[in-house]
C-alpha cells in the first residue's frame, strides 16, 4: 500500500504535483476538460490543508522542443475558473529557470501555480536526472496524481521522487485500490472479460489473468485467432496466423488451472471492413470466406450475459466487436449492460472499452474506470508501474489495521443500509444524474447507487469518475491492422 497525501503533514509545505493535463485542444481552447476536473480533489484537499501547490504535466507530444500550441497556459486559465482561485502560470520554454524557482519560493500556502508542459524539456522522458533534481528544487515533497502516465518513467512521474518525499494524489489511490483490490483480492467467482483486436496486444494480460479469474471470456477480434488455432475457418476475420501456437498454449494453460475459458459460438460477420457493409448472424463453425466477424452473436451473448450473472467481480478489457460502427456495437453493448446491472464490482480497463461504456452511458453503473489507457494495461500485465513504484510504502502493520477497520466500517455500513426500508434506496437510484454530481464534489461523478448498497471486497466507496470517450481515430485504420 502506498501512502497517499492524506498519510502526510502537508500544512505550511511547497508541494509539487504531478498531474495529467494533457487535455485535447482545438484552436487554442480546450475541448474537454475531464481531466482538469479529475484532478481537482487531489489540489482541493491541499488547498484546504493549507500547502503552497505548484502543479506539473505534460501535453501532447513537443519531443522536448517548445511548442506554443501545446503550452499549459490555457489550462491554467481552466483551473483558475475551475478553483475559483488565482493560478499562477510559470511562463517559461525550459520549464524550470531562475524566475520560476523565485516564483515557487515565493509562492505561499493556498496558492497555486502550474509549471509549463514538462515535455518541453527532452530531459523529462529521458529522466534526466539533472531535471528532475531541478524540478524536485520547487518543492518539500512530490505527489503524483497522473495515473495515465504512470506506467512511464519519466523525470516528473519518477525521477523526481529521488529527491522528495513522494505519495499519491487521490486519483492514483483509488485506481491502485480499484485495480489493485480487483485482481489480487476479488470476491469469487471473478470473472476477466477479454476483447479488442488482438492477440498480440493482450497475451500478458491473458496469461495474468488466468492466474487470477475464475473464468475467462474472450470476444473481439482476438476470438478469431483462438477458434482459428481450435480448426475453425474464420474466413477474413482478424486473425494472428503466428500467433496460433500461442492460443493453444494459453488455453492449454487456462485448463490446467481449472480456469473456465470461454469463446464465441456465433458471429454478427461483415462483407468487408465498413460501417455500412452487408451483415449475417453465423454460428462460428459457418463464417463464411470473405467475411469478417465484427461483433459476437446473440447466442454468445446469451452465454457470456449468464456467466457475467454469476459474477461476485468483473474485470473487462477490450470491446467484444468494432462498436465503432453502430452494426456491429450490439454485443459490447449487451455486455457493458450485463456489468451495469450486476451487484458485485466491475472494473473497466484499457481506453476504448472506457470509451465503450461512455458512449453506451452505462459509465456511472460500473464500480471503476479506469482513467489510465496504457497504464491499466501494464497493471493488469502485473507489471510495477514506476509512477507508483517510486512513492513511499505505508506502514504495513498500521494499513492492515486500518484496511481490517475500514472494511468492519463498510460492512456495518451496509448492513444498515439492506435493512433500510427498499423505498429509499430505489428513490436514491432514481436520483437524476446531474443533481448527484453536483452534490459530489467537483469531479466525483455520481455513483451508482446500486452499487453503493452492495457488499464489498473494498471499502464501500463512490464509483470513480469514468474516462470520457476520446474522440475515436478513423476506424478505417483499422481495416488495414
Ligand atoms: P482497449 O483500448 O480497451 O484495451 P483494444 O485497443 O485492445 O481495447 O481494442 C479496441 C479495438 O478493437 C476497437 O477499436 C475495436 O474496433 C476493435 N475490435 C473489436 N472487435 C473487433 C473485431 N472483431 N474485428 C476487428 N476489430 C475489432
Ligand atoms: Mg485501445
Amino acid at each position: 500500500m502506498k501512502k497517499t497525501v492524506k498519510d502526510i503533514d502537508v500544512k505550511n509545505k511547497k508541494i509539487i504535483c504531478r498531474c495529467d493535463f494533457n487535455v485535447p485542444m482545438k484552436d487554442g481552447k480546450i475541448t474537454d476538460d475531464f481531466r482538469i476536473v479529475s484532478a481537482l480533489p487531489t489540489i482541493q484537499y491541499l488547498l484546504d490543508n493549507d500547502a503552497a501547490i505548484i502543479l506539473c504535466s505534460h501535453m501532447g507530444k513537443p519531443k522536448g522542443q517548445p511548442k506554443p500550441e501545446l503550452s499549459l497556459a490555457p489550462v491554467a486559465e481552466r483551473l483558475s475558473k475551475l478553483l475559483k482561485k488565482k493560478v499562477v502560470f510559470a511562463k517559461s520554454d525550459v520549464v524550470v529557470d531562475d524566475s520560476v524557482k523565485k516564483a515557487a519560493m515565493e509562492l505561499k500556502s493556498g496558492e497555486v501555480m502550474l509549471l509549463e508542459n514538462v515535455r518541453y524539456r527532452a530531459e523529462e522522458e529521458k529522466n534526466d536526472p539533472e531535471f528532475a533534481k531541478d524540478l524536485a528544487s520547487l518543492a518539500d515533497v512530490f505527489v503524483n496524481d497522473a495515473f495515465g502516465t504512470a506506467h512511464r518513467a519519466h523525470a516528473s512521474t519518477a525521477g523526481i521522487a529521488d529527491y522528495l518525499p513522494a505519495v499519491s494524489g487521490s486519483l492514483i489511490e483509488k485506481e491502485l485500490e480499484f485495480l489493485g483490490e480487483a485482481l489480487d483480492n476479488p470476491k469469487r467467482p471473478m470473472v476477466a472479460i477479454l476483447g479488442g483486436s488482438k492477440v498480440s496486444d493482450k497475451i500478458l494480460v491473458i496469461e495474468n489473468l488466468i492466474k487470477k479469474a475464475d473464468t475467462i471470456i474472450i470476444g473481439g477480434g482476438m476470438a478469431y485467432t483462438f477458434l482459428a488455432a481450435n480448426g475453425y475457418n474464420v474466413g477474413s476475420s482478424l486473425c494472428e496466423r503466428d500467433k496460433l501456437d500461442l492460443a493453444k498454449k494459453l488455453q492449454a494453460k487456462a485448463k490446467k488451472k481449472g480456469v473456465k475459458f470461454l469463446l464465441p459460438v456465433d458471429s454478427k460477420i461483415g462483407d468487408k471492413f465498413d460501417p455500412k457493409c452487408k451483415t449475417k448472424i453465423v454460428d462460428n463453425d459457418k463464417i463464411l470466406d470473405g467475411w469478417m466477424g465484427m461483433d459476437i452473436g446473440p447466442k454468445t451473448i446469451e452465454l457470456y450475459t449468464k456467466e457475467i450473472k454469476k459474477a461476485k467481480t468483473i474485470m473487462w478489457n477490450g470491446p467484444m466487436g468494432v462498436f465503432e460502427f453502430k452494426a456491429f456495437a450490439g454485443g459490447t453493448k449487451a455486455i457493458a449492460m450485463a456489468l451495469a446491472e450486476n451487484k458485485g464490482i466491475t472494473v473497466i480497463g484499457g481506453g476504448d472499452s472506457a470509451a465503450a461504456v461512455s458512449q453506451f452511458k452505462l459509465d456511472d453503473k460500473m464500480t471503476h474506470i479506469s482513467t489510465g489507457g496504457g497504464a491499466s494495461l501494464e497493471f493488469l500485465e502485473g507489471k510495477i508501474l514506476p509512477g507508483v513504484s517510486c512513492l513511499q510504502n505505508k506502514q504495513i502493520k498500521k494499513s492492515k489495521l486500518k484496511k481490517v477497520d475500514k472494511m468492519a466500517e463498510a460492512k456495518k455500513a451496509t448492513a444498515k443500509k439492506a435493512a433500510a426500508p427498499k423505498k429509499a434506496v430505489a428513490k436514491k437510484a432514481a436520483a437524476p444524474k446531474k443533481e448527484a454530481a453536483k452534490k459530489a464534489a467537483p469531479a466525483k461523478k455520481a455513483a451508482a447507487p446500486k452499487k453503493e448498497t452492495v457488499k464489498k471486497v473494498a471499502p464501500v466507496k463512490k464509483a470513480a469518475p469514468a474516462k470520457k470517450a476520446a474522440p475515436k481515430k478513423a476506424a478505417a485504420k483499422k481495416a488495414t491492422k
